[in-house]
């Protein structure tokens, strides 16, 4: 029996790249191997990339193999998200926001995520949700809930409808806002459904995607996102060497953003994870994109240059 289109996108998980002799296999390479941070490549997001170009900057994202370059500022976990975590599943930084850690699971292993050693065991606001609803009720100046992970479009619709209605009966809680990269590898996880579910959510939704590279909006994300007309449509991006640092990626990437109606919001320095060195584009090559960003697009498709402090907490650059 084929798998209704609401569906689809657990088939298409199920028929990620998960190893390193099948990757070798499918992209025509050697530079696979199998690590601690597991490899997992969606087709949807593979099929992207160019198997002729060993420098394909989509490619360089999911390749598992780790930097030989050593540095002693990078570390297996550089954000101290235990600091501000008082129950958990649930970080505090700012008064009137609080992160939940909604699902450990990702469509992609990104090989620069910056939680790519967190203890997920340790922070789940699902199965520790009495506790996490208790602590928001009872702090009555947050008025934002930020789903994260892991990606938290890995939740089933059923499930993601449960959590998002259990955010909605807290009174104060005006914005619901949710950070994915799935919806962009995974075009398919754009269902009929989950589309309702957002849309006709009692709450202001804000959906901040996770893209990278112009070439990863492709047309069949191009042919879904617009199901979602009733939220609104941010994206955050990594500054990958070797990726996207060049004027002319990032400038492709706004353009191409903004002509599917979502806008340029964070653009992250790469956080210092053991293994991840040969991503690192320099503060002040970084700083110098961003100048002739500026300077070639107008100002609403420039995104912030920010570094992560803490999660939830940046220092704009
Ligand atoms: S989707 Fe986000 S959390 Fe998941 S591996 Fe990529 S960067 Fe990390």
């Amino acid at each position: 029996m084929s798998p209704s289109k609401n569906n689809l996108w657990h088939q298409n998980a199920r028929a990620s790249l998960k190893e390193a002799n099948s990757c070798n296999e499918f992209f025509q390479t050697d530079v696979f191997e199998n690590q601690s941070f597991p490899i997992k490549i969606p087709l949807e997001f593979a099929n992207l990339i160019d198997k002729d170009n060993p420098n394909d900057p989509l490619l360089r994202q999911v390749i598992s193999s780790k930097s030989k370059l050593k540095d002693p500022e990078f570390s297996l976990s550089p954000l101290e998200d235990d600091r501000h975590s008082p129950v958990s599943g649930l970080i505090h930084k700012y008064p009137n926001r609080v992160l939940l850690i909604a699902s450990r699971v990702c469509a992609i292993h990104c090989q620069y995520c910056f939680r790519q050693n967190f203890d997920y065991q340790q922070h789940d606001a699902i199965s520790n949700w009495i506790q996490v609803e208790n602590y928001i009720i009872n702090n009555s100046q947050i008025n934002e809930v930020i789903l994260s992970g892991g990606d938290p479009l890995s939740l089933s619709d059923d499930k993601l409808e449960l959590l998002i209605g259990n955010i909605e009966k807290i009174k104060h809680i005006k914005t619901l806002r949710i950070h994915s990269r799935s919806a962009v590898v995974t075009p398919s996880r754009i269902t009929d459904k989950l589309a309702d579910i957002l849309n006709n959510s009692k709450l202001s939704v804000v959906l901040v995607l996770h893209t990278n590279h112009m070439r990863e909006l492709s047309e069949q994300f191009a042919s879904v996102v617009n199901k979602l007309d009733g939220i609104t449509l941010l994206n955050q991006s990594v500054l990958l060497k070797g990726v996207n640092d060049s004027l002319e990626s990032l400038s492709t990437l706004s353009l191409r953003l903004f002509s599917l109606g979502i806008l340029p919001y964070y653009l992250h320095l790469l956080d210092k994870v053991s293994g991840t060195e040969h991503f690192l584009v320099s503060d002040k090559r970084a700083k110098q994109l961003h100048k002739e960003l500026k300077a070639n697009l107008s100002g609403y498709l420039v995104p912030k240059l920010v570094r992560d402090k803490n999660t939830e907490s940046k220092v704009w650059l």
